[in-house]
């Protein structure tokens, strides 16, 4: 299908309140700009390179969301031009993040990133960790990060009630902080989770935020 039939689609299916993220890596800026054209304004990437060649060529209005594993040494080369980081994986990564927004003078919105899968090659938090370190306070006093949420992804699995187990952990990672240390915290509010495979079982689970790349573009040519 069209991509602009595709955006569509999305938008009549998912409850509302629900925020759709278009994952356009590997994909031209013509296919992007047939999204936007059908109403799609947030977009993700997950290389840093990729998503700075593109940023200037898509209108102004874009929101671009940062997804992947994100190298030290590439935060100051996509802060000018990300609204959110999804993919806070250490407290390290977070205090540069805080660090290079406040070089520049603008605050970053964040999603702490949260490891529930199996895979050892997907990046995040523990749970435990994450638990951890906000009960410490080390999520707290930053200036230039706004702390929105959380972000995960489920196993590559056909096993469903494993993909929901993971998914519910992710939801309820989310509303132990929320109900805790981060109660003070007005836009604690994202829960991003769901892709192609299992958007409605994540939203079965209480996502906010999907993202989905192949449903919209097509299979990606790496
Ligand atoms: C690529 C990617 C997606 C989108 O995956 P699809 O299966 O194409 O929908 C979502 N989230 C992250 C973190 C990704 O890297």
């Amino acid at each position: 299908m069209p991509i602009a039939d595709n955006i569509t689609r999305l938008h009549g299916e998912l409850p509302a309140g629900v925020k759709l993220v278009a994952v356009s890596k590997f994909h031209p800026v013509e296919r992007l700009t047939e999204a936007y054209e059908a109403g799609q304004r947030i977009f993700g990437e997950n290389r840093a390179q990729e998503l700075v060649a593109k940023a200037p060529l898509l209108p102004a209005d874009v929101q671009w969301h940062f997804i992947g594993k994100l190298q030290t040494n590439k935060v100051r080369m996509i802060m000018p031009h990300v609204s959110m980081i999804q993919s806070i994986d250490s407290l390290k990564l977070l205090a540069l993040v805080d660090k290079e927004a406040a070089r520049i003078g603008r605050t970053v919105d964040v999603l702490l990133q949260l490891h529930v899968a199996q895979e050892e090659t997907k990046s995040g938090f523990t749970v435990d960790e994450l638990l951890e370190a906000a009960d410490a306070g080390q999520l707290q006093g930053f200036e230039h990060v706004r702390l929105c949420g959380v972000m995960g992804m489920a196993s590559l699995t056909d096993d469903q009630e494993q993909v929901r187990r993971e998914f519910a952990r992710i939801k309820s990672t989310f509303e132990t902080l929320r109900g805790g240390v981060l109660a003070g915290c007005d836009g604690f509010t994202e829960v991003s989770m769901g892709m192609s495979d299992d958007w409605p079982l994540a939203v079965e689970e209480g996502s906010t935020m999907v993202r989905i790349g192949t449903d919209i573009f097509g299979p990606r040519e790496y």
